[in-house]
């Protein structure tokens, strides 16, 4: 699978929101300025309280995309989230390679981050199946993943919590 597309990436920056630490109050200002790079140059990101409920809202929306279990109900919450979305997409080459911005360059930040997480997640899971995205399976983790491995067999979010799970299986066998 190619990742190497401004479609393709799009999908990590709606597999960070959804993952996003929202018991922070700040959380939705500290997550814009770190994906500073997702916005046009000249973009206001601090946002008014409802605009931040907008982002919280489409956080939650990617995180119940990767928490449906059939393709019916993945297509439904991904309809819900695409609702949100105001794609308007041009091409661009301001980092020096070619490739496709979905969101005009002068929206707002809210409507930038939707329309570009909404249609990042769409790409995926149209072109490589609903099953691409997942949630992880270490205990207490919860952080929701999209699966680039070849035989879409992954099920933890990072290799962190991949060795954190083949330890505690492997002590576990021990105490048995
Ligand atoms: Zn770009
Ligand atoms: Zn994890």
């Amino acid at each position: 699978m190619n990742y190497d597309t401004y479609g393709s990436s799009a999908v990590e920056l709606a597999i960070d929101l959804a993952n996003a630490d929202r018991d922070d109050p700040a959380w939705v200002r500290s997550f814009l300025d770190s994906h500073h790079e997702w916005f046009t140059d000249g973009t206001d990101l601090s946002l008014t309280p409802p605009d931040a409920g907008r982002v919280a809202e489409t956080s939650g929306l990617v995180r119940d995309v990767a928490l449906a279990e059939s393709e019916p109900d993945v297509m439904a919450r991904l309809n819900a989230l695409l609702a949100l979305a105001s794609p308007r997409p041009y091409a661009t080459d301001h980092d020096g390679e070619l490739h496709l911005h979905y969101a005009r360059p002068d929206a707002d930040a809210v409507e930038q981050l939707t329309t570009t997480v909404a249609m990042g997640l769409s790409q995926v899971v149209v072109q490589h199946g609903w099953q691409r995205l997942g949630v992880c399976s270490a205990e207490g983790c919860g952080n929701v993943y999209v699966d680039t491995s070849r035989n879409a067999s992954r099920r933890y979010c990072s290799n962190t919590c991949a060795s954190r799970s083949t330890v505690a299986a492997y002590r576990a066998r021990q105490r048995a």
